[in-house]
């Protein structure tokens, strides 16, 4: 398995082993998980996606565990399409989207893309066919144009500022003292999280892979910053097949559907229009989450009464 030697390679002479670059996400979500076992390998070269990911009665426990932390999950995403995943804390959503990059591998059913098993594939192939924008996006301690061409060490400068200005970064990033040459601080800490959060998208925007994994990010910023990092978001997604830990407004009413998650399982599956209609789930959530006093009287049905 390759990823750790890469890494070590990276640090050595990182041109060198440019094209063998993983995201820096997927490295630092690979160093994150300890324990995990060792996977099998497959041969299949990875080509791209031509029709779409399938989970197919898809139930996973951690290992050491009995729970069902998914429980016979069937779900579609389309070549091109944004599938949003929606549900209270411990649902499931990020357990979900962990097994795309095969973090873990389901213990019942299986993942397919283009209907051939994940398991199929050539497990590197596949991961750098993925992009990952999590919550807590690594950056690392140095400029700003070494952090958005992370995974791309062949970038042009002009593909990194098409990527910056794609991402609504580039005017932050020139009025730094030293543009696109600024060091950041460590771990980016004298970034506003909306700006980091947008180095984030540049970065994924720049590698432009076929799949996209993203875990939208729950703290609250300030209207500007909402709007730059919400436009950001569409252009990343824009007919890229998605799946995306929806924790926006905007982000869900555009989604080609969305899965409501309750305790390991999709209870509702939906565009937002119809979801609301129902007045399950996600009519609650929606209340809670973004509803003005008003909006429970909104999806109220007209003929309650029936
Ligand atoms: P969500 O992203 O919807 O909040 P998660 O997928 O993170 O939900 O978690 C689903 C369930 O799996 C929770 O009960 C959580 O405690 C459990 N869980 C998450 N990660 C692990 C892990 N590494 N080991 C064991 N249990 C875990
Ligand atoms: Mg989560």
């Amino acid at each position: 398995f390759r990823l750790i030697p890469v890494v070590g390679q990276l640090n050595n002479n990182r041109s060198r082993f440019a094209n063998a670059a993983p995201s820096a996400e997927i490295v630092a979500q690979f160093l994150s998980r300890k324990n995990k076992p060792i996977m099998s390998n497959g041969q299949q070269p990875y080509h791209r996606i031509q029709e779409g990911i399938r989970f197919e009665n898809v139930s996973f426990a951690y290992p050491g565990s009995q729970d069902k932390v998914l429980d016979d999950i069937n779900l579609w995403v389309p070549k091109g399409k944004t599938v949003a995943l929606v549900g209270s804390s411990g649902a499931g959503k990020s357990t979900l989207v962990d097994l795309v990059p095969r973090y873990y591998d389901p213990i019942e059913g299986r993942i397919t893309l283009d209907g051939i098993d994940l398991k199929d594939f050539n497990m590197y192939d596949l991961r750098r066919a993925m992009g990952v924008v999590s919550q807590d996006t690594f950056l690392f301690n140095n400029t700003i144009a070494y952090n958005i061409s992370y995974g791309k060490e062949d970038a042009t400068p002009e593909e990194i500022i098409m990527a910056a200005k794609r991402a609504n970064a580039y005017d932050f990033i020139m009025e730094l003292s030293n543009g696109f040459d600024t060091d950041i601080g460590d771990r980016g800490v004298m970034l506003s999280g909306g700006q980091r959060q947008r180095i984030a998208i540049a970065r994924a925007l720049l590698r432009d892979p076929d799949i996209l994994i993203l875990d939208e990010a729950t703290s609250a910023l300030d209207t500007v910053s909402e709007r730059l990092v919400q436009e950001a978001i569409d252009e990343l997604c824009r007919d890229r097949t998605t799946l995306v830990i929806a924790h926006r407004l905007s982000t869900v009413q555009q989604a080609y559907k969305i899965a409501v998650m309750e305790k390991g399982r999709i209870i509702e599956f939906g565009d937002h229009e119809e979801l609301l209609a129902l007045n399950g789930q996600y009519a609650n959530l929606h209340a809670m989450q973004f509803g003005k006093k008003k909006s429970k009287k909104v999806v109220l049905p007209t003929n309650a009464a029936l």
